[in-house]
């Protein structure tokens, strides 16, 4: 194994900070139902919630367990281990991702209880480069093969959330606050998209538009951060 204890010890701490915003953000059911998962570079390992309610998640409450289910350092409760399939898939179907987290976000959650995929009819969304419709993975019961080859079978490389049809909301990305900031804007995107149906529906942001929007954060990304210019030498009034 590649990362340190103090290294593993860090991203613990990440993912409880990772769990409070996404209680904070409200991208959770009533219930809190959630869980999340880091995948340690280099291995075949992730440390994953062991807990029902995401509001619950300490340093002492997540496990490392392999990408196959085998238990490294801590426990892992069985209710807990059914969730493994579902994070595992996300690195082995894209090695980039480095966390996935899942909550049954309500407004999002309604779009796969919908069969409706989230489209990009919200500036939030293209900021974030989720231009491409979110896709729903069709249902299968909790912790079955099934479900996890859905997962599969709707992701592409561009993918960084799955509706999960029926259920709730898996989303992913190189670090755990990328996925926690892919979870908030979908869930954001959702909640629009809602109250936009009672008023004739969402309106797509044009693929001219966001080709345009992404140039523009090409753009801005090459410049670096701006700072203001220091006074000249011998500037004078
Ligand atoms: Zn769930």
């Amino acid at each position: 194994m590649s990362s340190s204890v103090t290294q593993v010890e860090a991203v613990r701490r990440q993912m409880v900070a990772a769990a409070r915003a996404i209680v904070k953000a409200g991208a959770i059911s009533r219930s809190g139902h959630g869980n999340m998962s880091v995948h340690l570079p280099g291995t075949d390992t992730m440390l994953l919630t062991n807990v029902m309610n995401l509001e619950d998640v300490t340093v002492e409450r997540l496990p490392l367990v392999t990408l196959g289910g085998r238990v490294i350092d801590g426990e892992l409760d069985p209710v807990s281990a059914e969730v493994i399939g579902m994070h595992a898939v996300v690195y082995e179907k894209n090695p980039d991702m480095g966390a996935v987290v899942h909550t049954h976000a309500p407004y999002a959650t309604a779009y796969a209880v919908a069969d409706r995929a989230i489209e990009c009819w919200y500036e939030g969304l293209a900021r974030f480069g989720l231009t491409d419709p979110i896709p729903v993975a069709k249902y299968g019961p909790r912790g079955s093969r099934e479900s996890v080859t859905n997962i599969a079978d709707a992701m592409d490389e561009r993918t960084r959330g799955v509706l999960l049809q029926n259920h709730g909301v898996l989303t992913f990305e190189q670090d755990l606050m990328g996925a926690v900031r892919v979870l908030v804007v979908m869930e954001e995107a959702a909640e629009l998209g809602l109250r936009a149906h009672a008023i004739g529906g969402p309106t797509l942001i044009s693929r001219e538009a966001i080709a345009y929007a992404q140039q523009r954060a090409q753009e801005f990304a090459a410049q670096g951060t701006l700072h203001a210019e220091p006074p000249h030498a011998g500037h004078s009034h």
